[in-house]
């Protein structure tokens, strides 16, 4: 066959319906899959091996030929092979110049080799056109068709026409490319598949943490510390007590932590007069987890409501509100209703409500298919000043709350202060710090900075 056909075949547009012969190169569990979903979708395949011999296991209405006679019967060649076993591609490579020849392979660690394996692909045979797709798929996923969780295919390749080319197979297999640009981009492509939920790893160790922090201070002080001095066994405090003393603490802090590095980052600007130089890594990386930070907070916050919705339900309530009454009727007497306590109780449920409502507007907002949806200033305005509005609300639910403590001897069990006082300081000095910074004479020049301008500017005439 003339070598230069298979060029015309893959710039040629396609008139008729009937789809072109794509080849695959690997009779292995992907390329199987992979050709079996293929011509399900109407595409005639043609698989390239070692072993021409059919197995049972190879999609019937393929053919399998050797690899270059299998080469010259497409203009798209996906590589289902191993990077390691490239090598045997260079005896190919006039055959394959002018191909697209897609690199689906992924490897066993992040960043195993110096270049992604389609880059190392467009280096061994420089005549040809590499692409690299469908490495995030799996094949179990195709065989199967559950392809829900990854029905999104990467796509990236220098070449602009190849890159369409296979975005429009995958378009007919039912999937979603997503174009990610120039080769360069296959090394992060690669090590998608390999990472394990990266942005969530600080926020959950951080939650895990603070939360084992805050459990064994709760047991100390209300189950321990009780048992000693007041000989009192509160050790079913452990189910419903503590989780709900901890959730709502976990929720506040978090959701200050959400809000905490954009004030470091502001101090850091006004600091340096700039805003072009790097932040330092470890806010770099704080900065890209606020979303999961806020996510989890919202998870705390949420079990808290729970918690508390269920209340009425335990036996130590309501074993508490019937020896309150019976003490009433024996004393024959009833209690005048406490205004105040009305008051303070009522306030601090309203500030809680309010509070969970708004972060539960955050955490619909933070979802992809609601924030495509938005621009940039109307996500900005959900995120930052409902969001700071949500902290406000739940930062003063617990003041009213835990407020009453503060001067109580009886909160400093063992001299250490209530659970409540401690979940107050972060956010405290998260809104403290921010209601400086929204002072004209800070918030100027930051905004100043933030548009460009620089201090001590390097490149002044
Ligand atoms: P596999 O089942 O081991 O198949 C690999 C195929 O490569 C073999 O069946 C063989 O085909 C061919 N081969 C093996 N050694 C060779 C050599 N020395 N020279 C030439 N060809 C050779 O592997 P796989 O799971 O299909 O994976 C293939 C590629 O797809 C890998 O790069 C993998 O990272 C990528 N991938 C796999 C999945 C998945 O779910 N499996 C998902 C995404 C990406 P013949 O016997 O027909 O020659």
């Amino acid at each position: 066959m003339n070598k230069n056909s298979s060029n015309i075949m893959a710039l040629a547009p396609n008139t008729s319906n009937k789809r072109e012969t794509v080849c695959i190169f690997g009779t292995g569990d992907f390329g199987r899959a992979l050709g079996h979903k293929m011509i399900q979708s109407g595409y005639p395949v043609v698989y390239g091996s070692r072993s021409t011999q059919i197995s049972s296991l190879v999609p019937r209405d393929a053919e399998v030929l050797s690899h270059a006679e299998a080469a010259q019967k497409a203009a798209i060649i996906i590589i289902a092979i191993q990077r390691q076993h490239y090598n045997f591609l260079i005896p190919l490579a006039e055959i394959l110049r002018g191909k697209v020849l897609v690199d689906i392979s992924n490897n066993l660690k992040l960043n195993q080799y110096p270049e992604s394996n389609a880059e190392y692909l467009a280096q061994l045979l420089p005549g040809s056109r590499v692409v690299k797709a469908f490495n995030t798929v799996s094949a179990w996923a195709l065989q199967s068709g559950t392809l829900d969780a990854s029905r999104q295919v990467f796509v990236c390749g220098d070449d602009v026409e190849a890159k369409q080319m296979v975005m429009n197979i995958v378009r007919a297999l039912g999937l979603t490319p997503l174009d990610k640009g120039s080769l360069l981009a296959a090394q992060e492509i690669e090590n998608y598949p390999l990472q394990l939920f990266p942005m969530w790893k600080l926020p959950i160790f951080l939650s895990l943490g603070l939360t084992a922090f805050f459990f064994l201070y709760c047991l100390a002080l209300d189950v321990i510390y009780t048992y000693i001095y007041e000989k009192n066994n509160f050790s079913f405090f452990i189910a419903i007590t503590i989780p709900n003393r901890v959730c709502p603490v976990m929720a506040l802090i978090l959701l200050a932590l959400v809000y905490l590095p954009g004030i470091f980052a502001a101090i850091i600007q006004l600091y340096r007069g700039t805003k072009y130089r790097r932040f330092p890594d470890w806010l770099d990386k704080w900065m890209l987890c606020r979303k999961q930070l806020g996510l989890i907070a919202l998870a705390f916050a949420s079990l808290h409501v729970v918690f508390t919705l269920v209340t009425p339900m335990r036996a130590f309530v309501n074993w508490r509100i019937s020896k309150g009454i019976i003490s009433q009727a024996l004393n024959n007497k009833t209690e005048p209703l406490n205004i105040t306590n009305a008051w303070i109780s009522d306030t601090y449920l309203s500030l809680g409500i309010l509070g969970f409502f708004l972060f539960v507007l955050l955490g619909i907002t933070s979802l992809p298919s609601v924030s495509n949806n938005v621009n940039w200033r109307e996500f900005r305005f959900v995120q930052s000043k409902l969001g700071y509005l949500a902290l406000i609300l739940s930062t003063a639910h617990t003041l009213v709350y835990g407020g009453k403590w503060f001067l109580s001897p009886s909160a400093y069990k063992w001299y250490l202060p209530n659970i409540y006082m401690l979940s107050l300081v972060v956010p405290c000095a998260v809104l403290v710090v921010k209601f400086v910074l929204i002072f004209p004479c800070v918030d100027k020049p930051l905004t100043q900075i933030r548009q460009g301008w620089e201090r001590n500017p390097k490149h002044s005439e």
